[in-house]
C-alpha cells in the first residue's frame, strides 16, 4: 500500500509543493511545528533511514543541500534552523517514507526530552 507522500508525489492527493526536482519533492507540513516546516521527500521509496543503502548516499547528500538553499530562501540561515529525520517508532516517525524536516522561524529549544 503506498503512503501519503507516494500518493504526493504521484498527484493523488493535493500539496503545495514548492520545489521539485528529478530526485525529490518539498512541500509545507500540514501541522506545522514552527513558522517554517517543510518536508523534502526523496521520489524514491526508502521507508526509513535505516532501509537506506549505500548507494543512496548521494541522495542523502542533496536532501541536505536543498534544504540548506531552502532555509536561505525562507530567510533562515542567519538565526539558524533545524533538519530533523524520524525514523522508526522510537523516532516518532509517522509516515514510513523518508523525508527531511526543516524547521525555523523561532527560538527551537532542545532538540528532545531526556526522560
Ligand atoms: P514523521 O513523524 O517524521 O513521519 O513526519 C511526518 C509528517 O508528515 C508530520 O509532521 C505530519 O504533520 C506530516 N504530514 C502528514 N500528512 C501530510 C500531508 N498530507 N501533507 C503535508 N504533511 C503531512
Amino acid at each position: 500500500m503506498s503512503t501519503i507522500f507516494e500518493k504526493i508525489i504521484a498527484g493523488e492527493i493535493p500539496a503545495d509543493i514548492i520545489y521539485r526536482d528529478d530526485h525529490l519533492i518539498c512541500f509545507p507540513d500540514i501541522n506545522p511545528a514552527a513558522p517554517v516546516h517543510l518536508l523534502i521527500v526523496p521520489l524514491k521509496p526508502v521507508p526509513t533511514a535505516d532501509d537506506l543503502s549505500d548507494d543512496d548516499a548521494a541522495l542523502v547528500g542533496h536532501m541536505f543541500i536543498v534544504a540548506r538553499d531552502l532555509a536561505r530562501q525562507h530567510g533562515l540561515a542567519e538565526n539558524g534552523y533545524r533538519l530533523v529525520i524520524n525514523c522508526k517508532a522510537d523516532g516518532g516517525q509517522e509516515v514510513p517514507h523518508l523525508h527531511l524536516h526543516l524547521l525555523g522561524g523561532r527560538h527551537l529549544g532542545p532538540m528532545a526530552g531526556r526522560s
